[in-house]
This record gives C-alpha cells, sequence and structure tokens, in this order.
C-alpha cells in the first residue's frame, strides 16, 4: 500500500505569501488523514493531487488558530459537495466543545455526521492497517503530538522450508502466507515452521506546536518521517521555547535520539523568506533533515 505525506501548510503564527498556516495530509492507499487545518487548508487542498472527500479523519494538535480556523470552511464545503459519509476529528480535551461552536457559525446544518473525539496523552486508536497514538507535547496550550504506526506485516516467507516439510507450491503457500495453518498429508504446518520475524510497518511523527522535551524522543523512536515544529533558528532559542516552540538545531537534534529516517521542519516562521539557513544548522546535527515547503510531496517506503 503507498503511503504519502503532502505539505499542505508549513508556516506559523500566520499565512505568509510564500506559506499557508499548519495542515499536513496523510494519504495511505484510498484514505487521507488530515492532521491540522489552517485557515485556508481546503484552497492548498484543492491545489494538489488531493481530494478532500477522502477524508476521513482529522487530528487537531491544538487549539490555537493557525491549526484549526480552516475546519468550519472545509465542512462547509463537504457539505456542498454532498459528502454523505461521517468525518471524525480528534483532539485534546475541548475538541467537542469547540465543534459545537464552529458548527454553529451562521446557517449550516452539516447532511454527513461530523463526530468529535477527545484524546488524552497516551491514547492510542487502532484503526484498519496502523494506529493512532498521541502524547503530549510541551506548549503553552493543551497540545498533542501524533504518531501514525502501522501494523506489523507478515514475515518473510520460506520457501525452501515450505517445500522441505512437504507443503507443494500453490495455493497452500498462499494460506501459510496469510498466517493460517495447513494440512499437508496429515501433518499439520503453521505459519511460524516457515515465516520469519513479523516485518513492522512505517511510522510517522508530527510534533504539531512543542519545544523540545525529552519525553517525545521515546515517542517518536523509529520513525521513518518526523515532522518537527521549528519555528525559529538557534539565535531565537530562547524566545522559541519561551513561546512553547522549538529550533530547527533542537528538532534535528530530537532526530537523531529517537532515530528517526528523516526529519521534516515545518512552523516555519513569517520573518524567514528564506529558510535555507534553518535547514543548514539542522543539518549540522542530523543530515537527513530538510525544510518543508507548502505541496511538497514526500513517499515514506516499506523497509526491505
Ligand atoms: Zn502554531
Ligand atoms: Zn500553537
Amino acid at each position: 500500500m503507498q503511503l504519502y505525506i503532502y505539505f499542505l501548510g508549513t508556516g506559523g503564527s500566520w499565512p505568509s505569501s510564500d506559506r499557508n498556516v499548519s495542515a499536513t495530509a496523510i494519504k495511505r492507499g484510498g484514505e487521507v488523514l488530515l492532521l491540522d487545518c489552517g485557515e485556508g487548508t481546503q484552497r492548498q487542498i484543492q491545489k494538489s493531487a488531493l481530494s478532500y472527500m477522502q477524508i476521513t479523519k482529522i487530528f487537531i494538535t491544538h487549539f490555537h488558530g493557525d491549526h484549526f480556523l480552516g475546519l468550519p470552511g472545509l465542512f462547509q464545503t463537504l457539505q456542498l459537495n454532498d459528502r454523505k459519509e461521517e468525518l471524525h476529528v480528534y483532539g485534546p480535551r475541548g475538541m467537542k466543545k469547540l465543534l459545537y461552536q464552529l458548527l454553529h457559525l451562521g446557517y449550516f446544518t452539516p447532511s454527513y455526521d461530523i463526530i468529535g473525539h477527545e484524546m488524552e496523552g497516551g491514547d492510542e486508536i487502532q484503526f484498519d492497517g496502523y494506529k493512532v497514538k498521541c502524547t503530549y507535547a510541551f506548549h503553552n496550550v493543551p497540545a498533542l503530538s501524533y504518531s501514525l504506526e502501522e501494523d506489523k506485516r507478515p514475515g518473510r516467507f520460506n520457501k525452501k522450508k515450505a517445500l522441505e516439510l512437504g507443503v507443494p507450491e500453490g495455493p497452500l503457500f498462499g494460506k501459510l502466507q496469510k498466517g493460517k495453518e495447513v494440512e499437508v498429508n496429515g501433518k499439520t504446518i503453521t505459519p511460524d515452521m516457515v515465516l520469519g520475524k513479523p516485518r513492522p510497518g512505517r511510522k510517522i511523527t508530527i510534533s504539531g506546536d512543542t519545544a523540545p522535551y525529552d519525553a517525545f524522543i521515546e515517542f517518536a523512536k523509529g520513525s521513518d518521517v518526523l515532522i518537527h515544529d521549528a519555528t525559529t533558528d538557534s539565535s531565537l532559542e530562547e524566545k522559541a521555547n519561551e513561546y512553547g516552540h522549538s529550533t530547527a538545531r533542537q528538532a534535528a537534534e530530537i532526530a537523531l535520539k529517537a532515530g528517526v529516517g528523516k526529519l521534516y521542519l515545518t512552523h516555519i516562521s513569517p520573518r524567514y523568506r528564506d529558510a535555507k539557513p534553518l535547514e543548514k544548522e539542522a543539518r549540522e546535527v542530523f543530515a537527513e533533515s530538510y525544510v518543508a515547503h507548502d505541496f511538497m510531496e514526500v513517499e515514506v517506503k516499506l523497509k526491505k
């Protein structure tokens, strides 16, 4: 199954001519998950390869305007496009009340169900083929970081071993690969006899707005992709941390300690017209660091 990340808004605080405010989409197969939905996100979706009708779940990190003000407009557009499927919106405590407020602005009665879910740090929800976990971020209002982790894949099939055990090539191979027992000449062959260790799926972690903190390292551990707050460069570290944000260098330090595959820096302050210096300082710590930009697409491949 293909897994893509679409950066829809990579700027912090307010939209600039180069960057819209926070929104990231994860497309897994035919499903789109939206993480944060800053003002104007629906327009960003329209300009991307995505369809907003494919969004099944929205995860909001916290209730600063640059992370959720795009919701009411998106809800109304979905209605005008005849959406019938339920839409699930997850967020920290207060999500249900906020949804109620957003749904009672002006004349709007949704024709589809919009269902709010409130999450606590440490919660995890199992979906079809993956789970979403959250932890508390270190921000100046209640905020969550999220990770999407795919279910483990079955181990590699050992054809030689199967043949040695007398399993003929054909449909019985497929059964064993799917984790089912088979009978051969009155002998039971179980999948563990012919399959290697289960292989991990892919993991994507999104910090949301946060100052660096140690517990997050464990949360992000082993991610293929980490998307991290990098509001400023190191010269403004004290100020960034005071407001519950990280610098590019601090994001890279987290990435290094968490042993992630790639780091994407986001929530870039509108003060930077050119964000290359942020990428440069991050790469001094962690080579696989990239400044995300609006409409950047990243494929996350399965490890061999
Ligand atoms: Zn923000
Ligand atoms: Zn914030």
